[in-house]
């Protein structure tokens, strides 16, 4: 028996080869593995805690993320996707599971903490209600499916603490109803933007897309941040502290990589021929994701019939798990 794997990402923006390391590839293989029945949301409703007032944004990027689920390899026939807002089922779960959870609690959720802070221009002083409660929102999309396991990374693990505390509160009152997921660690890492920042973001103009042309790749990789105390060619360089030497790490082959950190230390590498190299290897690795996303963008309709049929399909597991929610609750009148 497969188990049911519940995963998923806010639709705010095109996913970048950050999501790629630190997400999708992963997803990919366990989709392939044959041990998995996933269930890939794109969730709209949560994108909206923190771009209610930016709903375009929102209802565009849905079928962005679609096409960059399925251009890495996300198989319709093998995973389930799903928009988020379409399935009324994790809105009523919301609610219910809302009286099981207080204020404070979610206040001292340290994911939810870091983010509040992160998102201080956006609320000020004062966090909205939908915010502060994504944690509950997110109960639900995992429990309305049954969700038996959850990928992921070490930041989000208290989110899946959170959801515990919702099951077994709600197992405790009502009685064994609901499945309690495994959160399963991934080991994916944190990709750097090209300018060094921890983080990979839109916000931040440092991302590589996987729907970006060779040309914006190549400007991209141009700008990246390098040693500083290069100046000439045969000025001794430290790869250590250069974002191009970084990202070859990732795109290309280990004998190459050792061959471009020997020749930077030993100043027989200019900055500019390394960074063409390396920008010609991410447009080579990419080029069959491209390719397929370019498939799909010709093809609007294709996109939304798979994501109809996903959605669809979510529909009716969500409806099931209700059903028994309700009747655990007493709120199965007239049945
Ligand atoms: Fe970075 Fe390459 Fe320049 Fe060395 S030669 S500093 S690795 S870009």
């Amino acid at each position: 028996m497969k188990k049911r794997l519940i995963t998923g990402d806010r639709p705010t923006g095109r996913l970048h080869i950050g999501h790629y390391f630190g997400s999708l590839k992963k997803r990919v293989e366990m989709q392939n593995s044959g041990e998995y029945d996933p269930y890939i949301l794109i969730a709209d409703v949560q994108a909206l805690t923190d771009n209610f007032n930016n709903p375009e944004k929102v209802h565009k990027n849905v079928r962005e993320v679609a096409m960059d689920y399925l251009s890495v390899g996300i198989d319709p026939q093998k995973s389930t996707i799903y928009i988020q807002s379409m399935i009324p089922e994790v809105a009523e779960l919301t609610v219910f599971y809302s009286n099981l959870v207080t204020i404070a609690r979610l206040q001292r959720n340290p994911t939810v903490k870091t983010e509040i802070a992160q998102k201080k221009d956006l609320f000020g002083e004062s966090v909205t209600y939908g915010f502060l409660g994504y944690p509950v929102s997110q109960a639900a999309d995992i429990t309305a499916f049954e969700g038996e396991v959850v990928p992921v990374g070490e930041d989000q693990l208290p989110l899946i603490e959170q959801c515990h505390e919702i099951v077994r509160k709600f197992n405790s009152i009502y009685g064994d109803t609901l499945v309690e997921p495994k959160a399963v660690l991934s080991e994916a890492k944190r990709i750097k933007g090209l300018d060094g920042n921890e983080k990979m973001g839109k916000s931040l103009g440092n991302a590589i897309y996987l729907s970006d042309t060779p040309e914006e790749i190549t400007k991209k990789v141009m700008s990246a941040v390098t040693d500083p105390n290069r100046i000439r060619k045969d000025d001794l360089g430290n790869p250590d502290i250069c974002m191009v030497a970084y990202y070859h790490k990732l795109f290309t082959p280990k004998e190459e990589v050792d061959t471009v950190c020997a020749e930077c230390r030993a100043g027989k590498r200019g900055c500019v021929a390394c960074k063409k190299q390396l920008a010609h290897n991410i447009i080579e690795t990419l080029r069959p994701i491209r390719e397929k996303r370019a498939y799909y963008e010709a093809r609007p309709e294709e996109v939304d019939r798979i994501l109809i049929e996903g959605t669809t399909k979510a529909q009716k597991v969500a409806k099931e798990t209700m059903k028994k929610v309700k009747k655990a609750m007493k709120l199965d009148y007239f049945e």
